[in-house]
């Protein structure tokens, strides 16, 4: 057998057909794309509107269990099995996968186009840039950033009176509300609209936000490792009359604008999320909202075209849908509502004609089960009102070796010689880990179908060592597959397996009922998912648990900010641990996107770079061609 060519020269031989020949193939009409270069388009959302009367097509999300740091091919999975059940078992098939982030492209992890004759084309536009929306997130992001600074400023410097004046000022004379305005008046049951109509008291409550500086949970972000951003102080000019306050920068993709690109459901519901995100607390204890500083409206104007996404194709030329980014350890992890009620729709059938057949919409959820999976059914489902019929539940032999207890894996350096031998020993043993992602899937009452992605020094032995451990901890199937080497005909029995779970009757069920306190709702997670003893919450967090009580948030589902290393807040506690207790650190609120975050142990928002970042490998060949991308 031939050596497979790295990602980069696979993906730059192939030349992709023109997307306006993709968009006529999946049935899109000429309104309903617009098209960004040769081998990208945006959808328009108007797609859903047309195809509302179908019924949906199959949904099943590919998942993993708790990796390695080199990734264990859940992206490549996603692709080589759209590939399979698209190029080679006939189904209209789409890909639903997540925009690349800069920060681990350049970082440790490299891109997240899929991997060897898996992959999505072209991989270096997929990875850098693509259509904008990252950009446009940290611009609404940074937007808000800016308003909250300056509105505190000019509050701080300005009587209540000319407060109000510079907020409503005469235009031709005429002095009027700005429509978000009227909202805010609503807020504080103030029932008029002429602006020359309110009392001196009322012109008080309305023009001063009275942020308290101390509750602000609202960062600056960039879409780069860039870890001395951590924590800073901003204010320092003497212009700004000494007002300095300590904040931070998060990575882009950690942002609520992100996260709420990947929950909304259209531009109507994103209007309204962005408007009510929640972004410090009045000094009198009441949220502080992106509508109260006047902002929802322009939030959404730059976030307007990042609400389509993106159509490009896989190596074999099936569609894959890309839409937003958040990552699965500190963020909702997974691509968005938005592109998977499209790829359905597209996938769907007409109702009473029996000549359609079901396609597939493949939506990948990050890192491992514990983190994206669980966040996908509880949150996702939840605020998309889909059923998935399917999970996908991605292996590797390395991985669970490393759960057996074979020597660490670290990258940038050789794996060590348990992992390119046969060891039937460890990987027995960190088979541990495998069950519980598989026994944690079921509980939400779906069918799960394990895909063994096979590595070269894999071998049969070992292949049906997880076969046999998968179907013990109830996996509808377990294959064994090699798309990575081989592309879409590697995964065709994984396609066949996929294809015969989905048919199978399912009674899909939330982890938790929202309705609970906070507190129980992580507890649930942290014991029926992690397996934990409990939760141990600091005094901080249960500050926080009294106070979005209070204002009303409550019932929000959980989205855990937890390492993707372990089921535990400990990246070193590796397999199946037991009895260890969750230390929640602090808890923020999402509102606008519609969840609560505890942090989890040391968690960071903003990542790292590493000695050897993956920045060193990249460059530009004398062609102008990318090289050095993986
Ligand atoms: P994940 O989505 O789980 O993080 P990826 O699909 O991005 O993982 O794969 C991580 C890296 O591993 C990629 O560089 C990919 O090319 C490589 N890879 C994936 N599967 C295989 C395989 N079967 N053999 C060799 N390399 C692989």
């Amino acid at each position: 057998q031939t050596p497979v060519p790295s990602d980069i020269e696979i993906a730059m031989a192939q030349t992709p057909k023109h997307l306006a020949t993709l968009c006529k193939e999946i049935g899109l009409t000429g309104s309903e794309y617009e098209l960004y270069g040769a081998h990208k388009a945006k959808i328009n959302l108007d797609v859903l509107k047309r195809l509302n009367y179908r019924k949906d097509g199959k949904y099943v999300v590919v998942t993993g269990i708790t990796p390695t740091p080199l990734g264990e091919g859940k992206s490549t999975t996603t692709i080589g099995l759209a590939q399979a059940l698209g190029a080679h078992l006939g189904k209209a098939t789409y890909a639903c996968v997540r925009q690349p982030s800069q920060g681990p492209t350049f970082g440790i992890k490299g891109g997240a186009a899929g991997g060897g004759y898996s992959q999505v084309v072209p991989m270096d536009e997929f990875n850098l840039h693509l259509t904008g929306d990252i950009h446009a997130v940290t611009a609404a992001n940074n937007l808000l950033a800016a308003a909250i600074d300056a509105r505190m400023f000019h509050e701080n410097t300005q009587s209540d009176k000319g407060l109000f004046n510079r907020l409503c000022p005469a235009k031709k004379n005429v002095r009027k509300f700005a429509p978000v305005m009227i909202k805010r008046l609503q807020k504080l049951g103030i029932d008029k609209t002429d602006p020359n109509d309110l009392t001196e008291e009322e012109i008080k409550r309305f023009a001063r936000l009275d942020i308290d500086p101390s509750t602000i949970t609202w960062q600056r972000v960039m879409d780069t490792n860039d870890r001395f951003l951590r924590k800073i102080t901003v204010g320092q000019n003497p212009t700004e009359k000494g007002q300095e306050r300590e904040t931070g920068f998060d990575i882009a993709v950690a942002s609520e604008v992100m996260a709420v690109l990947a929950l909304t459901t259209g531009l109507q519901d994103m209007r309204q999320r962005l408007g009510n995100m929640v972004v410090a607390s009045s000094k009198s204890g009441d949220p502080v909202t992106a509508d109260d500083i006047g902002i929802g409206g322009a939030l959404t104007v730059l976030m307007k075209d990042a609400i389509k996404p993106t159509l490009m194709q896989t190596i074999e030329g099936t569609p894959v849908l890309v839409h937003a980014g958040p990552f699965a350890n500190i963020a909702s992890g997974n691509s968005s509502i938005l592109a998977d009620k499209i790829a359905l729709k597209l996938a769907g059938t007409d109702e009473g004609d029996d000549s359609m057949e079901p396609g597939y919409c493949l939506t990948e959820a990050g890192f491992g089960a514990d983190m994206g999976m669980e966040k996908f059914f509880d949150m996702k489902c939840r605020a998309s009102g889909l059923i998935p019929d399917c999970v996908v539940l991605v292996a590797t032999v390395r991985a669970l070796k490393m759960h057996g207890g074979a020597p660490a894996v670290v990258a940038g350096k050789p794996l060590p010689d348990a992992y390119t031998e046969e060891n039937l020993d460890f990987l027995e043993k960190g088979c541990s880990n495998l069950a519980r992602h598989i026994e944690n899937a079921k509980k939400f009452g779906v069918s799960v179908v394990v895909a063994v992605n096979r590595f070269s020094s894999d071998t049969d032995a070992e292949m049906d060592l997880i076969r046999k451990a998968s179907l013990a901890a109830g996996a509808d199937d377990a294959i064994g597959c090699d798309h990575w080497a081989r592309g879409g005909l590697g995964a065709v029995d994984l396609g066949k397996a996929v294809i015969d779970a989905c048919a199978k009757d399912k009674e899909f069920k939330f982890l938790y009922d929202v309705d609970q306190p906070i507190e129980n709702k992580i507890e649930a997670i942290c014991k029926e998912i992690y397996r934990a003893d409990g939760i141990e919450l600091s005094d901080l967090a249960k500050e926080k648990i009294a106070v979005y009580t209070r204002q009303g948030f409550g019932n929000l589902p959980i989205c855990m900010a937890k390492t993707q290393y372990s089921f535990s807040h400990d990246p070193e506690l590796k397999g199946a641990p037991t009895g260890f207790v969750v230390p929640i650190r602090d808890i923020r609120a999402s509102v606008g996107a519609g969840f609560l975050y505890p942090l989890v142990g040391a968690m960071q928002t903003m990542p790292g770079l590493p000695t050897r970042p993956c920045f060193y490998d990249v460059d530009l060949d004398e062609d102008g061609k990318v090289t050095g991308l993986f």
